[in-house]
Parts: C-alpha cells; structure tokens; sequence
C-alpha cells in the first residue's frame, strides 16, 4: 500500500516521515506514538530501503494514536488503524533505528521474495 519514507533512509538524520497512501500525502514532524490498542496482527513486511529480497512476518498494532506535528506547525493527534497503523509503525521504527527484520521473532517468519 502506497509510498512512505522516514528522513534517516534518505541520510537526514531528523524525525520527519512523509506517507503517500490512496488519497492522503502528508508529512508527520516528530512523530510519535503515544497510545497503542490491545489487539495486535501480523503481517509481510518488506522494506525499499533495505533493498531486501525478503519479506518478513512481523506483529503490528492494529490501532495507534500518534502526536506529530503537521507541515503548518499545527500540533495534532490522530488515530490511524489497520493498514495506516502497520505503516506508521513501520516509519516510526526507521525513526528510532529499528528496521522491520529487528521484529522478527522466527526464522520461519522469513520468506525470500522469489518464492512469494
Ligand atoms: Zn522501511
């Protein structure tokens, strides 16, 4: 689903994210997640940045709330789920030097892409 990048995979060393997904592009300026839901799912994360040629099951959230900074300065907090909540997580982690293959718990969670 869609494009997203964090500042440090392009070299920048601040907590900048940028999401481009369906119908929403939009930056998120010191991002972070300050309420996680209780249920959890798993799902085949991959990551450009890596230039992985494997894809890896990792556990997500299926509900956060983030406070982040919008790109007028605007303060905001805002509950993303599902497929937007996976992406953030995974934005967020880039922010804080974790990549998705740090959540791996099995080796049996690692799935070369040829073989998708
Ligand atoms: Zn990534």
């Amino acid at each position: 689903m869609g494009r997203r990048l964090a500042a440090p995979q392009i070299g920048d060393p601040v907590r900048i994210i940028h999401l481009n997904a369906r119908d929403r592009a939009f930056f998120m300026f010191n991002p972070k997640i300050v309420n996680k839901g209780d249920e959890q799912f798993d799902v085949w994360d991959f990551c450009f940045s890596a230039k992985a040629a494997f894809v890896a099951k990792v556990s997500r959230y299926c509900s956060i709330s983030v406070e982040y900074y919008d790109e007028r300065g605007q303060h905001t907090v805002e509950r993303f789920d599902d497929d937007w909540s996976e992406l953030i997580q995974h934005e967020v982690d880039h922010l804080n030097g974790i990549l998705f293959v740090d959540r791996v718990s099995h080796p049996q969670s690692i799935k070369m892409i040829e073989h998708l």
